[in-house]
């Protein structure tokens, strides 16, 4: 677009002069004039002009009084003023408040146009700032919200930036971050960084993200980082990879207990049938233990099968829901006969039932003893001593139905009572040694009760025992006893 430039003057001469003149040295300059400075004033609060110039002497409103209105309400205009001869002090006044050149009369044509040009220039300069400082606001206002983290190391290993998906992830403030030494806030920076993969002149393809270790606060996170060299510093971005890298780990250890869990009954089992081919060696009492044993380290074997399938069902959310009438208190006495062949350790299971009769519900009794079954299996194995367990059918009311498994064994270590239920996870190695599990009961039963609209809730002291209450919807249903 063509520059526009005012001029002031109440000189009808001036007023046609200057703009002639103008147009023969700047041709694509375009020109509008004011005969007074409120006319100015109009034009100025509805148009930006690239320069202005104007008579410092007009009767009314000067060319300072106007220049001052100019400051307030276009402060980034040019505005040269025109003096009379001789005029310094007034020239220095208008420099003072701001007035970007004088023009002294009579006016040197060649002095007006190379000013003018200068003041031009100057307006498209500021403009071009202006839009940069815009866009640079844009970048980093979208990296500062952008998912990742992202972070600006300088040439001495000091963070320059530092935005708020680092802060969430790190849990480390702006405030605590920039200014200080990378290898300060992310522990082990120093001996990793060199390997996270950076774009630079020398590499300007995108490189592909590292995962990494580093310690924060005294936490292990894992991160998967990559970064661009830029004049002196490096820009790296990161994600969190941190609970991915744990499930992976988890599942390295659920490949070894898995296979632990299969080939422990396996074993026991091929013993048995090897010794029950000779019939030299047992009586029939003996007989009747390898068989017994076979039968229940299959049951063991099909029982780890199971979890595995019922929980890759569950992740691919290929399991459905029944509902059938139940009788609970005959399902509880079922579930604990069957656990109760189990209990090798000799733990008595006590069922509590309220004293009336219970009413009947509608629930899907496959599921429901699943999850009971679970929570006894694992009442009797983190029971070394043989304390007593109770399955306590709490309530049926308001539509929910509460049981509770109590044991008085080794308890739950507070720090792990939030992850019990997670996918794999198996408690403190040194508890639960010598105790077989793939990790998988508890996160089945969570499932399985949340995905039939219930809850289940774990109270636990170590040393002490543990309680899980089942809390779950269900529907009256006549009959059932
Ligand atoms: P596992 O196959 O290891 O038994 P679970 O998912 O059933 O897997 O349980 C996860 C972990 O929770 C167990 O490894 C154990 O540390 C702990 N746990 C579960 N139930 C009990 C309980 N009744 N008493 C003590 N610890 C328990």
């Amino acid at each position: 677009m063509n520059p526009t430039v005012l001029i002031v003057d109440d000189d009808p001469a001036l007023l046609e002069a200057l703009p002639e003149a103008l147009r023969l040295r700047m041709s694509e300059l375009t020109v509008e004039t004011s005969d007074s400075a409120p006319d100015a004033l109009a034009k100025i609060a509805v148009a930006d002009y690239d320069a202005i110039v104007s008579d410092i002497k007009m009767p009314g409103m000067d060319g300072l009084a106007l220049l001052d209105e100019i400051q307030k309400v276009r402060p980034e205009t040019p505005t040269l003023l025109i003096t009379g001869h001789g005029e310094h002090d007034l020239a220095v006044q208008a420099l003072r408040r701001g007035a970007y050149d004088y023009i002294q009369k009579p006016i040197d044509r060649e002095y007006f146009t190379v000013s003018l040009s200068r003041a031009i220039e100057k307006r498209r300069l500021d403009r071009q700032i202006e839009l940069q400082r815009l866009e640079l606001e844009r970048h980093s206002h979208v990296l500062e919200h952008v998912a990742d983290g992202v972070f600006v190391v300088d040439c001495d290993g000091v963070v320059q930036f530092w935005n708020l998906a680092a802060e969430q992830i790190t849990g480390i403030a702006l405030a605590d971050a920039v200014g200080n030494p990378a290898g300060d806030l992310l522990g082990g920076w120093d001996d990793v960084s060199p390997s996270i993969p950076v774009a630079g002149a020398e590499r300007p393809k995108r490189q592909l993200a590292r995962m990494l270790p580093f310690e924060v606060n005294g936490r292990e996170l894992w991160l998967s980082l990559c970064g661009v060299e830029v004049a002196d510093a490096t820009v790296y971005s990161f994600q969190d990879r941190t609970d991915e890298r744990m499930l992976d780990k988890l599942k390295d250890d659920f490949v070894a207990t898995a296979s632990h869990e299969l080939r422990t009954p396996l074993a026991a089992i091929y013993g048995a049938a090897k010794t029950l081919r000779r019939d030299d060696v047992l009586d029939d009492e003996g007989v009747e233990r390898m068989m017994a044993m076979i039968a229940s380290e299959s049951e063991r074997l099909a029982r780890v099968v199971d979890d595995i399938l019922v929980a890759s069902h569950l992740d691919s959310g290929r399991l459905s829901f029944a509902s059938a009438p139940v009788d609970v208190r005959a399902l509880v006495a079922d579930v604990v006969d069957s656990m109760q062949m189990h209990a090798e350790n000799g733990v008595a299971i006590d069922v509590d039932a309220p004293p009336n009769g219970l009413p009947g519900v509608a629930i899907d009794p496959i599921k429901l003893r699943r999850v009971l079954l679970n929570l006894l299996e694992n009442a009797i194995k983190y029971s070394p001593e043989g304390g007593p367990i109770v399955l306590r059918i709490a309530s049926v009311e308001n539509g929910r139905l509460r049981l509770a498994v109590h044991d008085e064994g080794l308890g739950i270590p507070h720090a792990d009572q939030e992850r019990i239920f997670d996918k794999f996870y198996r408690g403190d190695p040194q508890l639960a040694r010598g105790v077989g599990g793939t990790g998988l009961g508890l996160y089945i039963c969570r499932e399985l009760v949340q995905r039939m609209g219930g809850e289940i809730e774990l109270e636990s002291e170590p040393g002490k025992g543990s309680t899980f209450t089942v809390e779950l919807p269900v529907r009256a249903a006549a009959g059932a006893r």
